[in-house]
């Protein structure tokens, strides 16, 4: 016998059984995403290693350790996508999108870092995105946190909990970098490794460490927000007044930052304790400056993404139940005859009644069998065809999960009675 082939470290099947809250949660989000105007936008899975280079940046855990790099037969340099905004922007770009208006767009899918696999922390991972291209905000800002919000709202999730920042102008940032590096070159002997190495090259990543010890001198640091520039307070006042006037809950954070390089003003987190560790849920914020970064004309934008696996991990841990795909009808067939018939039954019922979810038995079986079969779909009813009433004409309905009598149809009238019993 051949040995069994592994799945990749931190790469997981999403198993049948599993696929109800995964369903729940992209079609909660496309419905969201419709109700605030977001068009859904498909952007490769590959693309250039330069992009991601050049729009993370070089002192990111992503870029330092994470990426799936590999050069294609001596050409191409590729990268399996770490996140999403990179490659969104990239396609606005080179598609032109921006000549002519403004963009909201979304988009969904598996992304890829070479992380230490735990729990909500995989290499290959689902994000669900958003983002919005044209606009100075602040009202943007706001509108993209109010949509994660009534997302997280619509799922049932209520553990979550908002923090946001503002980094300001790459001015401001750059006055702050200076200030932090003094900072932190004075406690430098208390630095985790990572940390140190950072330290001249981009000392913001160390407020995002998540080094126990390096965390506690965190706390003591600068804050950005003290020293912001005039209007990037007055647009983060503005955020705030928009929130506050929608009644959202939030909580400004003054040492938050995001592990990508991109972002300049408004940052945010949902966050949730019910996940150990791996506590954000969906994280953003604007990057005025990235589609100039990558040589489009200089257009401000602004983003979040949403991780599908801590998401569904969260529903699990709130006790959501999503809702499952039961069959109307389990068509059970006993005999010869009642099973060369059983099909072509089921394919009129199928035309008769759009909407209806019916199983056939398929493969035979004892009448024990195929019950027991006809249970474990979740099925309402059992349709029974036995060469007796195939020999009729009739069909006899089952109530699997209610008191109803068994009750016995002419095949004629069969799809109209289905059609009163389930409402189609
Ligand atoms: P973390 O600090 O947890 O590493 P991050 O800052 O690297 O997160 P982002 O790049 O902002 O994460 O990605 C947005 C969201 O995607 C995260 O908040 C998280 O929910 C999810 N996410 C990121 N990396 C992973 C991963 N390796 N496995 C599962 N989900 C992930
Ligand atoms: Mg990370």
């Amino acid at each position: 016998m051949s040995k069994i082939i592994e799945p990749l470290r931190g790469v997981h099947d999403v198993l049948p059984a599993q696929i109800p809250a995964w369903q729940f949660l992209e079609r909660t989000a496309r419905d969201v995403f419709a109700a605030y105007g977001y068009e859904e936008f498909r952007v490769p899975i590959i693309e250039q290693t330069p992009l991601f280079k050049r729009s993370i940046g070089d002192f990111t855990d992503i870029v330092e350790k994470e990426m799936f790099s590999f050069v294609d037969r001596g050409e191409d340099h590729i990268t399996l996508r770490p996140e999403a905004t990179a490659g969104i922007a990239r396609a606005v770009i080179s598609n032109g999108l921006l000549r002519e208006s403004r963009l909201k767009v979304w988009c969904m899918g598996p992304m890829f870092r070479r992380e230490r696999p735990q729990a909500g922390r995989y290499r290959q991972f689902h994000q669900i995105d958003c983002e919005a291209f044209g606009f100075e905000g602040p009202d943007v800002d706001a509108e993209m946190i109010l949509l994660s919000a009534r997302l997280l709202r619509s799922l049932g999730l209520t553990r979550v909990k908002l923090l946001i920042n503002s980094l300001g102008t790459p001015a401001a940032r750059a006055a702050y970098r200076e200030r932090l590096i003094e900072y932190f070159t004075a406690h430098e002997a208390a630095l985790d490794e990572d940390s140190r190495r950072r330290l001249q090259g981009n000392p913001l990543r160390i407020l995002d460490s998540k080094h126990p010890q390096t965390q506690r001198l965190v706390a003591g640091a600068p804050q950005l927000l003290e020293s912001l520039d005039a209007e990037s307070r007055a647009h983060f006042a503005a955020l705030c007044g928009h929130l506050d006037a929608a009644g959202i809950a939030y909580h400004v954070e003054p040492h938050l930052v995001r592990g990508l390089d991109y972002y300049t003003r408004t940052v945010f987190e949902w966050t949730t304790d019910l996940l150990g560790a791996q506590s954000t849920v969906c994280a953003g914020g604007r990057y005025d400056g990235l589609i100039a970064q990558l040589g489009g004309t200089p257009t401000p934008g602004i983003g979040w993404a949403m991780g599908q696996e801590r998401i569904v991990l969260l529903l699990e841990a709130q006790g959501v139940a999503a809702p499952r795909e039961r069959p109307h009808l389990y068509l059970v067939l006993a005999g010869e005859r009642a099973e060369r018939e059983g099909l072509r039954l089921a394919e009129t019922l199928r035309d008769a009644l759009p909407g209806l979810k019916l199983q056939v038995n398929l493969g035979g079986g004892s009448f024990k069998t195929q019950f027991k079969r006809a249970d474990r779909s979740g099925a309402a009813y059992a349709a029974i065809l036995g060469d007796e009433e195939a020999a009729r004409g009739v069909v006899a309905l089952k109530d699997l999960r209610g008191e109803a009598p068994q009750e016995e149809c002419p095949v004629e009238r069969i799809g109209e009675r289905l059609g009163v019993l389930f409402g189609l």
